[in-house]
């Protein structure tokens, strides 16, 4: 009957929404209210004369057609905001990563270090800082080119993570073949091995080494140096000690670790 059809079409995707007018010869209260549940927009008990059924008609197909666009509107608008989010995330991203090694770029690498200064100045906590630059690479792109350099750098930058990813830190590409870690709640104790450990990974890498290189295969030489922040020292502090131990190594002979 009637009610049947008005509920199958409410069930189905294609009719669910498309209004419907139930004509009956039944004026009873309780087949209007059992239509109404079922899903019909409009109940009439005798065929309207055409001016009136052609005016329901009307008013139901421009409220359907209106419910449809806003859905649509609804719809766009949804897209777009997930696109905007996605390309948000892409921009941060893109802001803080470096083009060529894929790890953290110098500016999220000064806003991390300031961050965690600041952290380690509340929590009196020790924060770990390893300066590590790549040995005779100057040599090396003379030698092999500046894509081969590019790549070794990517391969060295991979080493780097790959040691450090059991502990949390940020590891950044400071400048050319220069990279940093700084790791929060590390002690010299901790941040030596860690050190070490990224030095023996890129000599695993057995990267051939330009000929005026001391050492057959690529090497890094590592500054590491540990602080607690307080009121008479900076983030700077802790940066200028990394390097002078940096440089320290490259004069013990590069493909070391220097920690004090
Ligand atoms: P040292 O052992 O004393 O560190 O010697 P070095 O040759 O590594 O040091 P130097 O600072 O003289 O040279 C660094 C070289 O790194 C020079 C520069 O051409 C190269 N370099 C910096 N950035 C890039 C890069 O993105 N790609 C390539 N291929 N080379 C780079
Ligand atoms: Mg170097
Ligand atoms: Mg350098």
């Amino acid at each position: 009957d009637g009610l049947e059809l008005v509920r199958a079409y409410r069930q189905k995707a294609e009719t669910q929404q498309v209004p419907i007018i139930v004509l009956s010869a039944n004026d009873d209260p309780q087949m209007k209210r059992a239509s109404f549940a079922a899903g019909a927009n409009d109940y009439l008990v005798k065929l309207p004369g055409p001016i009136e059924l052609t005016a329901r008609i009307r008013y139901h197909a421009r409220s359907y057609r209106t419910l449809q666009e806003r859905d649509n509107a609804y719809r766009a608008l949804h897209a777009s905001q997930q696109a905007l989010l996605k390309s948000n995330e892409e921009l941060r991203r893109l802001t803080q990563v470096d083009g060529l090694t894929g790890v953290s770029n110098r500016r999220y690498f000064d806003e991390c270090l300031a961050q965690e200064w600041t952290l380690s100045a509340l929590d009196g906590t020790e924060l770990a800082l390893l300066m590590i630059d790549v040995d005779p690479f100057k040599a090396y792109n003379d030698q092999f080119g500046h894509l081969a350099g590019d790549a070794a750098l990517q391969s060295v930058a991979q080493a780097i993570r790959q040691t450090a990813r059991a502990r949390p830190c940020v590891v950044a590409r400071f400048g050319g073949e220069e990279f940093a870690l700084v790791a929060p709640q590390t002690s010299l104790p901790q941040a030596r091995p860690l050190a070490e450990a990224i030095r023996a990974a890129v000599q695993q890498l057995k990267i051939k080494a330009a000929p005026s290189s001391p050492h057959p295969h690529m090497s890094v030489s590592i500054g590491v140096s540990v602080l607690v922040a307080d009121a008479q020292t900076l983030s700077q502090d802790l940066l200028h000690l990394a390097d002078t131990r940096l440089y320290a190594a490259k004069r013990r002979g590069r493909n070391c670790v220097v920690t004090d």
